[in-house]
This record gives structure tokens, sequence and C-alpha cells, in this order.
């Protein structure tokens, strides 16, 4: 497995493996590995002749006040879990080579931005945006691999990759869960027991609601309240119900429905979602 630090070097990199014909699978990470990126490793391993996997902690997807400075960074253990899943190259750029002196070009995915995490991190989608933009320009996948968990971020790299003609394959992939239904992430890292134990509050949460649609409520306020009502012991900053492709509130639970929650645990902000597949009536 060979690390990659220049976006020059990871372009003739992959067209090297072009030119003999071989198909380029591509995972993004900030880092941190756990088995939520793993699982994506593996798959992309599986389905195509090569994969790069990145690992680039995004300044431009931070606001000023959220934890750039303090999300955990683990290089030396995460390479080793990237060549254990077999993956063939890291791509590793620096934030200097990411965003130079002078650096002012960012993409913006309108509308299905506005809600959900869009609108309580208001930089958040033009700094995913714009830093996969760049990864799969220097990349240059067939595919690319994105988790469920950050089910927004998969509509929006959906829509941009379809909007700008970028020729990619996305893949979403089920979120994968500690044995209590926790949902992996690198930010459970900052969590204490206490709050480890109040921050499963929201898979359960999910739960309850995917029984009620089960046995055919189909009022989203109802939906919503009853979510609302597992949460009480912690800071909700939203809990929405939206058309998964297009991120807008339903009327009716039907369709293609996303069930999304974001809250603040102790001082660390989690996400969650369940997506359900209603047929209409
Ligand atoms: P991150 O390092 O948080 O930017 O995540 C990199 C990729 O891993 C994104 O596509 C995430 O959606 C995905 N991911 C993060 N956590 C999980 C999880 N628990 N299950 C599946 N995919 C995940």
């Amino acid at each position: 497995m060979i690390v990659i630090e220049s976006a020059a070097e990871m372009r003739a990199w992959s067209w090297a493996r072009k030119k003999d014909g071989k198909t380029i699978g591509f995972v993004p990470t900030m880092g941190a590995l756990h088995e939520g990126h793993l699982s994506l490793m593996r798959v992309a391993v599986r389905n195509n002749d090569v994969v790069v996997a990145s690992i680039f902690v995004n300044p431009t997807q931070f606001a000023p006040t959220e934890d750039f400075n303090t999300y955990p960074r683990t290089f030396e253990a995460d390479k080793a879990k990237c060549e254990a899943c077999g993956v063939h190259a890291v791509y590793a750029p620096r934030a200097s080579g990411m965003y130079p002196q002078g650096y002012a070009t960012y993409v913006n995915v309108e509308r299905i931005t506005d809600r959900l995490c869009g609108k309580s991190r208001p930089h958040f989608f033009r700094g995913v945006a714009t830093v996969v933009t760049k990864l799969f320009n220097a990349v240059l996948p067939d595919r690319a691999y994105f988790g469920q968990k950050d089910a927004q971020q998969c509509a929006v790299i959906r829509r941009m990759v379809r909007d700008l003609d970028f020729g990619i394959e996305i893949v979403e992939r089920p979120t994968v869960r500690e044995e209590d239904g926790l949902a992996m992430s690198s930010r459970n890292a900052y969590l204490s027991a206490e709050d480890r134990a109040k921050a499963l509050a929201l898979s359960k949460a999910l739960e309850a609601a995917k029984d009620l649609v089960v046995s055919g409520e189909r009022d989203p306020m109802r939906i919503i309240a009853a979510v609302r009502n597992r949460l009480d012991t912690i800071d909700i900053d939203y809990v929405e119900l939206v058309d998964a492709e297009e991120i807008t509130p339903l009327d009716k639970v039907e369709g293609n429905v996303l069930l999304a929650i974001a809250a603040w645990v102790g001082g660390t902000r989690l996400i969650d979602n369940i997506k359900l597949e209603v047929s209409r009536q």
C-alpha cells in the first residue's frame, strides 16, 4: 500500500491504473477509522480492481467554533487498518496543498442543503462538496463509497455528481452500529461513559419510530413527536422526516422516507437516521 500526499501524484497513480483498464474504487474519510469506514473499504475492494482511501480532516467543512482542532487524528493506526482491508493507496493530502494561499473556488449544492445539517451548519455542505470535488479530481474513481450514517451528505454528493457530470457511481452503504445500536462515529470518542449511555436514545428513538410506521402510522408530526419524547434527556438540534432525495418535508409518511436526528450529548453533536420505503396508498 502506497501513501500519496499530492494531487498531481495521486492523478498520475490513477491514470496509470486506468491505462491498464483497471477500475478504481474510492472511500473518502476524515480518518479516526472505525468499522463503519472499514465496511466501505471492504466492499470497495470486492467490487473494484484497485481502491484508494483518502484521509483528510477538511478545514472548510468546520465552522470556527467547531471541533477541527480537536478532531481525532490517528494516522498510523488508520494506515494499518486500510492496509488490512486491502486498500491499495491512501491519499492523505496536506491542507496547504488542498487550500493554498489565494484559494477561491467553492461548490454549492442548492436547496437539498437548506434543511437538516445544512440548516444548523450553514458552512458544512459547501465544504463537503468542495473537498469531494477536489478528491474526485485527484483520485479519478469509477465508484465512490459513502455511508448512510450521513444520509443528507449522500443525497448532496449524488446530486452534485449528476449536476456536474462527474460520471462516477455513488454507492451508499448501510450504517454500521455498535452492538447496542449506537451508530459508529469518530466523534463517539468524545463521549464520557455517562454521555455514551445517553447517546443510545438516538438509535432507540429511531427504532421506535420505525415500529410506529410499520404498525401503520403515516402522520409525520406524530412520529416526530414520538421521537422527541424519547430524546427528552438530551439537547435536540433537529428531528426531521423528509423525502430522502429532495430533503423536503413530507405531508404524509410515504415514498422514500428519511427520518433524521441531530442532537447534542454532553458537548458532542451526534447524528443518526433511518430510511423507510413506504408504499403509496
Ligand atoms: P467521516 O470520516 O466521518 O467523514 O466519514 C467517512 C465516510 O464514512 C462517510 O461516507 C460516512 O458516511 C461513512 N461512515 C461514517 N460512520 C459510518 C457508519 N457508522 N457506518 C457506515 N458508514 C459510516
